[in-house]
């Protein structure tokens, strides 16, 4: 069901309670799982202040569950459950190291490592929307600059293209793909010029884990299996070359309910 995070903290929270009332009619629930955007405390179950979720803030919406419904509660980050639920149950079933990027409104990214979610010392690993491709580059939000997120995000492909075509129309990053596609000339650059910046953070990225497996989620991966193919030819060559030969790269198996597996799966650790 959609979030409608804009009727407010309140509201969402009391629909999530209705949603978990309903399957606790027909299952026995042993402890519950909650993917939610960051930045939060996933320790103490506690939501930050997400830029996604207006209104928000340190919502302990672990505690919160967990008394209502009288079991464990578990709290993750979005991105880390759409990771973890490619790495139990999906496209890295069989890897034991990947590394997740989804291309939706900004980048959200996992990284799994033998089996286990790799969150950092504080719970604020894998944020690699923010790894720098052009150090001279437009302003990010984070405080860097250049970010991928500014350019592979679907946020970014539409704004790269309204800026290219002096455009005020509304447009969504599927419509560059699906023009691109079609022949529109400056959609094909702005496409190959995405997968070119996002096949340069990939390579940044195989340096550092050296992965067995990069996985990509998001509407435009599954726009064009072309530009997937033309971001891991850039980043085969710019990677060191034994890292760069030996990584995979594929799209995500589970789509949306990657996060829910992922979710589910880290409350079965608890
Ligand atoms: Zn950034």
């Amino acid at each position: 069901m959609p979030t409608l995070r804009r009727q407010g903290r309140d509201r969402v929270i009391s629909r999530l309670f209705d949603a978990i009332k309903d399957i606790a009619a027909s299952y026995d629930i042993k402890a519950i799982g909650i993917g939610c955007p960051g930045p939060l405390d996933s320790k103490k179950g506690i939501v930050l202040s997400p830029p996604n979720l207006p209104g928000w803030r340190n919502v302990r919406i672990k505690e919160m569950v967990g008394k209502r419904f009288r079991v464990p509660a578990a709290v993750e980050n979005d991105a880390n459950c759409a990771g973890l639920g490619e790495s139990v149950a999906g496209a890295g079933k069989r890897a034991s190291s990947m590394v997740l990027l989804t291309l939706g409104t900004g980048i959200g990214s996992a990284i799994v490592l033998e089996g286990r979610l790799w969150t950092g010392k504080g719970g604020f690993a894998s944020e690699l929307g923010h790894v720098s491709v052009d150090i001279n580059g437009p302003r990010c939000e984070c405080g860097n600059r250049g970010c991928i997120e500014l350019y592979a995000s679907a946020t970014g492909v539409v704004r790269r293209m309204k800026k290219a075509s002096w455009s005020k129309a509304a447009l969504t990053a599927e419509d560059v793909f699906r023009n691109a596609g079609r022949g529109d000339k400056k959609a094909r650059k702005i496409v190959d010029e995405t997968a070119y910046y996002l096949g340069c953070a990939l390579a940044n990225i195989v340096n550092a884990l050296d992965p067995e497996l990069i996985v990509l989620a998001g509407g435009m991966t599954r726009a064009g299996r072309g530009f997937v193919r033309k971001a891991e030819q850039i980043m085969r060559k710019r990677a060191l070359r034994e890292s760069s030969r030996a990584v995979k790269v594929t799209v995500s198996k589970l789509g949306d309910d990657a996060g829910l597996i992922g979710a589910a799966w880290r409350a079965k650790e608890l």
